[in-house]
């Protein structure tokens, strides 16, 4: 029998594959993007409480309206946005099903969707498998300032989507005002959708603003804007995630999120309506991971890995080029097996490869972990 792959040039994605490596080394994994200190006690809390007040049974499929409502109110403070929960949020398995189910709902074969790389490592292969055509426009190492005329230039009557990331995985890039205004400008009087990745919203350094999509009326009504609670309440393997879309958009969202995954996790979803009623627990985040930041650095200082600069998300960029000429992933299998700390090769986050001299570590750990990670990389 022959299979005929739908997708012949994929492996298994890196952040799986740099896991399991430093485990199987003993390495200390600053590789894939998860923190390594406990869950805060009363979101567990309530977990166990509504497993044991029975929010056991299928949610409604586009979410539990509690959770929706919350959603709506936090945008409302955080952004003075309005945004209507029963017919705008949609309450998705991660931001990963969030990502893959807009593609799918709205990209044709053979239609155009352009991608910023480097750029996370889903947005590629969910085009490729709707037969539509990834156009890739690549940024660059130190600053990886988007050229949006270079990007203007590379739309054509198929273009559907353009995906952008901000805060960005992996390099750390923020959007600016000007940023989202150029998109605006250059999607004006388009069919082009825009599929706005912001699972870093709260992730965000140096008194810097998230430029939402939503703040921008004229890219909101053709965004779909994912985000992400494993990333905001540190809860990765809970899977659970949400789409904001205007009406229209979210309707067509909903026809094949129904049939992905029909509905997600009860009891979750009611914790976390719970939660976000204390705002607190969100607000404090930039604040949180700065700390965790500067401590990362400051313990670095002196070393021959070189910063590039993160204003946003939980992950930093350093040039090695100083130590090795090796290739990226190349050197970042070797500082798992040799040195000790995993990382992940920049090159990744590049369809054909591209190599910056980078590696990229994860610094949402506890200071006991990054500072037995930094003495390792002091030693390079
Ligand atoms: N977003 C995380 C990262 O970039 C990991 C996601 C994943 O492993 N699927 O490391």
């Amino acid at each position: 029998m022959q299979i005929r792959s739908k997708l012949p040039n994929v492996g298994t994605t890196i952040f799986t594959v740099m896991s399991a490596m430093a485990n199987e080394y003993g390495a200390i994994n600053l590789s894939q993007g998860f923190p390594n200190y406990p869950t805060s006690q009363k979101l567990n809390d309530l977990v166990t409480h509504h497993l044991n007040i029975g929010h056991n049974q299928y949610a409604p499929m586009t979410g539990v309206p509690e959770l929706q409502e919350q959603i709506a109110l936090k945008f409302k403070r955080m952004y003075d946005v309005d945004v209507d929960p029963s017919t705008e949020v949609t309450i998705t398995s991660g931001a990963t099903e969030g990502i893959f189910t807009t593609i799918a709902s709205l990209v044709h074969q053979g239609e155009e969707v352009i991608i910023l790389e480097p750029a996370y490592d889903s947005y590629r292969p969910a085009v490729k498998i709707c037969g539509a055509v990834p156009v890739i426009h690549q940024l660059y190492a130190p600053d990886f300032a988007i050229a949006w005329d270079a990007i203007a230039a590379r739309i054509t009557s198929r273009t559907r989507m353009i995906i952008i990331n901000t805060p960005t995985n992996p390099t750390g890039y923020v959007f600016t005002a000007e940023d989202m205004e150029a998109l605006e400008r250059i999607t004006a009087d388009t069919n082009i959708l825009v599929l706005s990745d912001e699972v870093y919203e709260h992730l965000i350094y140096d008194g810097r603003e998230h430029q939402s999509v939503l703040r921008f009326p004229n890219l909101r009504q053709r965004s779909l804007a994912v985000y992400s609670f494993g990333k905001t309440f540190h809860t990765t393997g809970w899977r659970i995630g949400y789409c904001v879309a205007p009406p229209e958009l979210t309707a067509e969202f909903r026809k094949v999120h129904q049939f992905n995954t029909f509905s997600i996790n009860t009891p979750l979803q009611y914790a976390l309506a719970d939660f976000l009623k204390d705002p607190t627990e969100y607000l404090g985040l930039p604040d949180f991971f700065q700390r965790k930041r500067d401590y990362f650095l400051q313990r670095l200082e002196g070393s021959r890995l070189k910063p590039l600069k993160s204003s946003g998300t939980y992950f930093h960029l350093f040039d090695y080029t100083d130590i090795s000429d090796m290739r990226e992933k190349e050197f970042a299998i070797w500082m798992t097996q040799q040195l000790g700390v995993a990382a992940i090769p920049v090159s990744a986050f590049y369809g054909d490869g591209y190599n910056n001299g980078l590696i990229r570590l994860c610094f949402a750990k506890t200071e006991a972990t990054l500072e037995a990670a930094t003495e390792r990389l002091q030693g390079l």
